[in-house]
């Protein structure tokens, strides 16, 4: 007899686009092959658990029929390109969305083994090459993301490579693209460490999807392949140096890039509640705790889209979009998001808006403590110990995972918790609220109580030298409370 073995499934889904049929059609598969329900990812896609190997054929076909696939959703490849900021919000998120799909289409693997496996179709005479992976794909996987400021929702200098809109007077003038970004780390290798992504210049639009390709390939060619815990194309840059990277890419791309352009990101999270784009339509960000969607939750929202006439988005901060609304439809929408008591998640508390986990227990093999289903617990003492300090209406941005993998990109929160064992976490403090700065290891293996102990007189200052407008990651910094000697503010 063979093991019982089971899977997570996860989905491509370029952008996060989805239309109601497809949301219909994830809903009915993952009701027929998972055992654990749907799960919105941090990259802004889906996750079926629980799915048992016999059933994944099936499920693989089931998808196809609906238009989608797994293609590059793991494995040493580009993994799906996210795209930030709703597309539909003006004529410049558009042209993003746009290019972000067409690199998406132009990094994915072709291979003919794809099909020949799961759909059991003959491979034919046709070329098996990877025109771009060739017979060794990638030493690791890479991610690229495209971020409109001032909306750093995809946490852009947490991505391989980041590409920045620069939009003037809503044109989309091109990209300031940094590079090196990732958030994966192992306790036990010094070696390791997360890494911010840097801005080395500026692009023109329409040359993002080659400029990705071609900095792939960089990685392609020149990471390292011998250690896998040193394999991801942040290593490689700190390996062999900017100044060499810049020299090959220059060298590969035929001109040196321009000098990156001024812009400006004030926030990491979504953009709860109701927005309207420049073409009248409106949109509605729904939150998703942690992005389970459960079997209440499946039902709502499958029963709200029957009368619903929109398309879907999900969020690399792993909550819905209901797009393409028209303003005679908001109220009926409105109506039937209460009668589904569903509308409190257009605007839930701040806190929980601006907080992200990663599946973990019991579901990731790799984890070592609780997440997601710590979070409402977790929510509720921070909350309680903020307001003990008049703070509880202040966002801070607040990330939990199982191990120091990093899925819910923890270093880039202002307070962070990364598993270590049952109960146990190193706490990370200082990152930035707009996701430009790196947290650092504050404590190790802290336990619940002593998470709030360390808080408490951290918050209690910050509630009472904060300037106005300061966040609590900036503050920190600004005072020094994050240093072996504290010390008075810099200015
Ligand atoms: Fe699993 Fe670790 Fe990723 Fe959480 S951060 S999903 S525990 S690998």
């Amino acid at each position: 007899l063979e093991p019982v073995y089971q899977f997570m499934v996860r989905l491509r889904i370029p952008g996060g686009l989805l239309t109601k049929q497809q949301w219909w059609g994830i809903d009915a598969l993952s009701r027929r092959y998972a055992e654990r329900g749907i799960r919105v990812t941090t990259r802004q896609t889906v996750q079926l658990h629980g799915v048992r190997k016999p059933h994944l054929r099936g499920l693989m076909q089931g998808l196809r029929k609906i238009g989608l696939d797994t293609i590059a959703a793991c494995g040493d490849d580009s993994r799906g390109v996210v795209c930030g900021a709703n597309p539909f919000l003006s004529r410049a998120h558009r042209r993003v969305a746009e290019l972000a799909r067409t690199t998406s289409d132009r990094l994915i693997p072709k291979t003919n083994a794809y099909p020949e496996i799961w759909y059991q179709e003959s491979p034919g005479g046709e070329s098996n090459e990877e025109p771009v992976y060739g017979e060794l794909y990638l030493p690791r996987k890479f991610k690229v993301g495209y971020a409109i400021p001032p909306v750093n929702d995809i946490d852009v200098y947490g991505q391989d490579l980041g590409l920045i809109a620069v939009v003037d007077n809503g044109r989309l003038l091109g990209f300031n693209v940094c590079v090196g970004g990732g958030m994966g780390q192992l306790d036990s290798r010094e070696d390791s460490y997360p890494r911010l992504a840097e801005e080395i210049g500026f692009i023109e639009a329409d040359e993002a999807p080659a400029f990705s390709e071609t900095v792939m390939s960089i990685q392609r060619d020149f990471g390292d392949r011998r250690d896998r815990h040193r394999a991801r194309f942040k290593y490689t840059l700190d390996r062999l140096g900017m100044d060499w990277f810049l020299k090959e890419l220059t060298s590969r791309r035929g001109r040196p890039l321009e000098p990156a352009r001024s812009q400006r990101f004030e926030h990491n999270g979504d953009r709860l509640g109701w927005q309207r784009g420049d073409d009248g339509l409106w949109h509605a960000t729904l939150y998703i705790e942690s992005g389970r969607v459960d079997d209440a939750l499946r039902a709502q929202i499958s029963g709200l889209l029957e009368q619903y006439g929109g398309q879907l988005r999900l969020t690399t901060n792993q909550n819905l979009q209901l797009t393409h609304l028209e303003e005679h439809e908001i109220q009926t929408v409105h109506y039937r998001l209460e009668d589904l008591g569903l509308a409190w998640r257009l605007t839930p508390d701040t806190q929980a808006a601006h907080t992200l986990s990663c599946v973990a227990l019991p579901t990731c093999g790799l984890a070592m403590a609780e997440a997601e289903r710590y979070t409402p617990r977790l929510l509720d003492l921070f909350q309680r110990l903020k307001g003990q300090y008049g703070l509880a209406d202040l966002p801070i941005s607040l990330r939990l995972t199982g191990c120091p993998n990093g899925c819910a990109r923890p270093y880039l929160g202002e307070v962070a918790l990364t598993g270590r064992a049952p109960g146990l976490y190193n706490l990370y403090l200082g990152g930035s609220f707009q996701g430009g700065r790196l947290a650092r290891l504050y404590a190790g293996n802290v336990d619940e109580a002593r998470f709030l102990e360390l808080l408490a007189p951290l918050l209690e200052s910050f509630a009472r030298d904060r300037n106005d407008g300061e966040h609590f990651g900036d503050f920190l910094i600004r005072w020094r409370l994050l240093d072996d000697q504290p010390a008075t503010p810099t200015p």
